[in-house]
């Protein structure tokens, strides 16, 4: 299954692209993770991305789709993938058209925005595998202790409320458009992202079910 994921930022791409990942054994590329392991680690597209990233702007075009074009060209890819937070453009996904890749679904998770604002500021990240986790609706058994890997929890520097407010308009000029894209080429699917982790996975796991081997 070759699979894009879409949704407003807060909307629990993250967790739902682990668990689609896990039950299809595919591998899930989130370019976030990559822009932010790439500021970490100090690089140039990292620099360039920073200042991006912190205003809750879209990194430029160019950079995210030369780093998905390197990935799905490598041997993991060829059993089928999840795009997390790729494509967030039309001329993204014009793109990843061009590269001649076959998408089977663009699944999009919706959640209200003034439910996004409450979820971000509660969200923690494991510093070390990037679980995510929430405050309230997801916890972890030990406070800022990840479950999955005993390393601590973090808050993103771009969950900040400025910064998520920011987020959503972006999400809403420029990325929601793709909506109507993928309507028009028969992939669109939409779920409720709910308040309960497990209800969103089971809309997503239903509305996937069709793509069972
Ligand atoms: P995410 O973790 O998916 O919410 O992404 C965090 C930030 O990385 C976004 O707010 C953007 O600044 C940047 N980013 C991630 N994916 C993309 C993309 N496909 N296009 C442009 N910017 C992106």
């Amino acid at each position: 299954m070759n699979l894009i994921l879409m949704g407003a930022p807060g909307a629990g791409k993250g967790t739902q692209s682990a668990k689609i990942s896990e039950k299809w054994n595919i591998p899930a590329v989130s370019t976030g993770d990559m822009l932010r392991a790439a500021v970490r680690e100090g690089t140039e597209m990292g620099v360039k991305a920073k200042s991006f990233m912190d205003a809750g702007q879209l990194v430029p075009d160019e950079v995210v789709i030369g780093i998905i074009k390197d990935y799905l060209s490598s041997d993991k890819c060829k059993n089928g993938f999840i795009l997390d937070g790729f494509p967030r453009s039309i001329p993204q996904a014009e793109a990843l058209d061009a590269m001649g890749v076959k998408i089977d679904a663009a699944l999009s998770i919706e959640v209200a925005d003034e439910k996004i604002v409450e979820r971000m500021s509660g969200r923690r990240i494991c510093s070390g595998c990037g679980a995510s986790y929430h405050v309230v609706y997801n916890a972890p058994k030990t406070a800022d202790v990840c479950d999955a890997c005993g390393a601590s929890l973090y808050t993103r520097d771009d969950d900040a409320e400025s910064t998520v407010l920011n987020r959503l308009n972006t999400y809403h000029e420029i990325t929601e458009p793709l909506k109507d894209y993928y309507a028009a080429k028969g992939l669109l699917v939409c779920v409720q992202g709910c308040e309960k982790v497990e209800d969103t996975t089971a809309a997503v796991m239903g509305a996937l079910s069709r793509f069972e081997a």
